[in-house]
Order: structure tokens, then C-alpha cells, then sequence
């Protein structure tokens, strides 16, 4: 259970509300997971990236489960802005630790 500030949207206009909410509720769902090449539980989906959703979750799930309204009432609209941001890519990851690698070793040559 999480207390949390919920914005509802009708017509046109919106409110901030106190809600409790179980976020846990979806947990026994599963489905198959691209990234990962099996079947996961939602469970895992919600927890995935240090405690927070996977940044796929919106795409995986929302034929399924309503993904929207269980973001919206479980997180702030700025939690879901950098949920859903894209990871960068193992390339750019990777170059920036070969970098981060040689500044280090360029600092240990002085
Ligand atoms: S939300 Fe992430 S972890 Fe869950 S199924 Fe989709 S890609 Fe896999």
C-alpha cells in the first residue's frame, strides 16, 4: 500500500486527491517478457529498475492490465517521466566506460 497524490483528469479540469492504492495488486500476472527471452510476473515488471518499474511497462502491459490508471495512482507524473525514459543504449553505456576508464588512467600516469 503507498499513499500517494493522484491528478484526475474530467473535463478539462484536474484535482490532486489522496489516495491509498495497492500497488501490489497486479502481481500474479505474467506474460512474456522481449527483453528478457521468458515469462515474468508483473511483480518483477513494477520492481525491475532499482525498485521502480521496468521503462517498458507502459508498452508490455497495457493490453492486458489498466497500466495507465495504475501508474497514474501509484506515481507522481515526474516519477512516470523518468520511468519511461529510454535507457541509453550498451553502445553509448559502453563508450562512456571506456572513457571514464582512460581519464582514469590518463590521472594515474600524472
Ligand atoms: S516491463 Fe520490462 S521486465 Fe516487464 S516484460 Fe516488459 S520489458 Fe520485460
Amino acid at each position: 500500500m503507498r499513499r500517494t497524490a493522484v491528478r484526475l483528469y474530467k473535463n478539462g479540469y484536474s484535482t490532486m486527491i489522496d489516495k491509498k492504492i495497492d500497488n501490489d495488486k497486479f502481481d500474479s500476472e505474467s506474460g512474456y517478457c522481449r527483453m528478457l527471452g521468458h515469462e515474468v510476473s508483473f511483480s518483477y515488471c513494477r520492481i525491475a529498475k532499482n525498485n521502480m518499474p521496468c521503462f517498458k511497462i507502459m508498452d508490455c502491459w497495457f493490453d492486458r492490465l489498466p497500466i495507465a490508471d495504475y501508474m497514474q495512482s501509484n506515481y507522481s507524473e515526474e516519477e512516470i517521466e523518468k520511468i519511461i525514459e529510454k535507457p541509453p543504449s550498451k553502445i553509448t553505456t559502453l563508450y562512456d566506460l571506456i572513457e571514464q576508464a582512460k581519464k582514469r588512467a590518463a590521472n594515474n600516469k600524472t
